[in-house]
């Protein structure tokens, strides 16, 4: 019997979600995990894997089994006998899939490698960043589980699979002597849907990742107005010519335009002989962006005079400009202490085809028309950042070129919710599809599951083996439509 607690409570780490397990698992094994899946069936209760618990969606919320997945941290030997032949190992990495983003920066730096892109933070673990298709931001780069090759996970009854495209890396006759008791699927639907469960497709244990040779990075940040950031978004030419490539936008006008920054980050040489300034961040906001109480009190300024935030937005995306700061790859794509501020976020992924454009004018439309009706306020810069194409089925940037627009409150912002809610709904009639981790309304009503996603079918059909039993449902799985109810009515 594997030990848990009882009677504890969870929440995430912004504190919006609460939850109340029946019972709380930290395994520490494989075999305990298979354990954990069986004993919540045979208890005819649910389980859910939580990574860092840094999603703002209910996501990770159960009511059932919570399974921590912190002791499942640990580097995997590749087993490179295993692999088919004419693969190359040395730009594959196996981890466990608790482990964060943090620790699995430092792994591939000391093995002189990189992620070849990241968010803007790094205390997600790599199985919670797949699960809701998190993303940094560049053309060239898809969502963070487009760097999975191979993936091993706990499916209902306790069956173990690991899940590669049809052509995987593994060597079916090798693997098959080796591990009897795993089935390898080796096929395009599986993993295209296995890479975006949302928690609803099993407990994934590992995975072995692709990575580049570690590098540097160039960030420069300059400060723009709307007009501008429209005509080169327009022109399309920003995103090719730079490796990464976003955007801070106030939502509200300064005179006749809004302004922006725009963050670029390109390879660069190792600095030699930088002057500090160059080799960090401005030091006086990082500074004042790590003090846990400036989050507070910037939310209570927001509240008692709301008609300053547009003016504080300004000057906060001033602050920001910085003409170099050069550092190894994974340090330049972590934003920094802005993390640690207490906010929430909702993000929408529309599609770069023309929508994107006319997206951000609805946002500012709506935004200034909340501020006339409501005084209500967005209390952070909107965030515009660009993602390339997946074939991951439930990945807001499946099958098309996506800007993701990030929507940021400060926490207890008055009327912030229901901003969002109001953004994400305008933005569904532009090909809105909500970021699966961060705050959404999304429910299970008009088929908009269906409508939004085009291989649900097939995802489906994944989930039906890998949840035969419901054992992955959960309030969100509900919420959303993805979990059958039980109730069959009257026969
Ligand atoms: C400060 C901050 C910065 C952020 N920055 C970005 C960003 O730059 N880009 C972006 O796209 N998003 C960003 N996010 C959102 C965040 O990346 C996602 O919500 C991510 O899923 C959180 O990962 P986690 O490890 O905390 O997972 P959790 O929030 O704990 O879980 C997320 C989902 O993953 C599932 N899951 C976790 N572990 C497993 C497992 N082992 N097997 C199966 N399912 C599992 C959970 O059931 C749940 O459905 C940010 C969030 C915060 C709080």
């Amino acid at each position: 019997m594997v030990n848990y607690r009882t009677r504890t409570r969870w929440r995430n780490t912004t504190g919006n979600q609460l939850a109340e397990p029946l019972r709380i698992y930290t395994p520490q094994t494989l075999g305990e995990l298979t354990e954990i899946v069986r004993e919540a069936e045979r208890c005819g209760c649910t389980v859910r894997a939580i990574g860092s618990s840094h999603s703002w969606s209910d996501v990770a919320v159960t009511e059932g089994f919570l399974v921590e997945t912190g002791g499942l941290a640990h580097p995997l030997a590749l087993e490179a006998g295993l692999l088919r032949a004419g693969v190359d190992p040395t730009l594959l990495v196996r981890v466990e899939a608790g482990m964060r983003l943090r620790e699995l920066n430092e792994l591939l730096d000391q093995r002189g490698l990189a992620l070849p892109n990241m968010g803007g933070y790094d205390a997600q673990t790599v199985a919670g960043v797949m699960s809701t298709s998190t993303h940094g931001s560049g053309i060239e780069f898809g969502p963070l589980c487009d760097f999975a090759r191979s993936i091993d996970v706990v499916g209902s009854g306790g069956a173990l699979y690991r899940v590669e495209p049809r052509e995987g890396l593994t060597d079916p006759a090798g693997f098959g002597a080796a591990y009897p008791g795993v089935r390898l699927v080796q096929d395009d639907a599986w993993f295209g849907a296995v890479r975006v469960g949302m928690g609803c497709l099993g407990v994934m244990h590992s995975a072995t990742l692709q990575v580049e040779r570690k590098f540097w990075l160039k960030e420069v940040r300059t400060l723009s107005t709307w007009a501008r950031v429209r005509a080169d978004l327009e022109a399309g030419n920003v995103l090719s010519e730079n490796r990464h490539y976003e955007i801070c936008i106030n939502p509200y006008r300064r005179g006749s335009d809004n302004l922006c920054l725009v963050t670029t980050r390109n390879r660069a040489e190792p600095p030699t002989h930088a002057a500090p300034d160059k080799t960090q961040r401005n030091v006086l906001t990082e500074i004042l962006a790590a003090q846990p109480l400036i989050g507070r009190i910037l939310g209570g300024v927001f509240r008692v005079a709301p008609r300053i935030t547009p003016e504080v937005l300004d000057q906060a995306l001033e602050a920001l400009v910085d003409d170099e700061y050069t550092n190894i790859s994974y340090k330049v794509f972590n934003i920094g202490a802005a993390n640690r501020l207490p906010a929430y976020s909702a993000e929408v992924g529309v599609p770069l085809d023309g929508r994107h454009v006319a997206a951000v004018e609805t946002i500012l439309r709506m935004a200034d028309q909340r501020r006339r009706i409501g005084d209500v306020y967005h209390t952070a810069p909107i965030a515009l950042r660009f993602v390339k194409r997946t074939d991951a089925y439930m990945s807001m940037m499946y099958g098309r070129d996506t800007m993701m627009i990030e929507l940021i409150m400060a926490a207890d912002t008055d009327g912030g919710f229901g901003l969002l809610a109001a953004h994400e709904e305008a933005l569904y009639a532009l090909g809105g599809r909500p970021h699966w981790g961060q705050f959404n309304t999304l429910t299970g009503s008009n088929r908009l599951l269906e409508s939004m996603y085009p291989k649900y079918a097939e995802w489906m059909a994944v989930h039906a083996v890998l949840n035969a039993t419901g054992v992955f449902n959960s309030p969100f799985s509900k919420r959303v439509g993805i979990a059958a109810s039980a109730y069959k009515g009257e026969e």
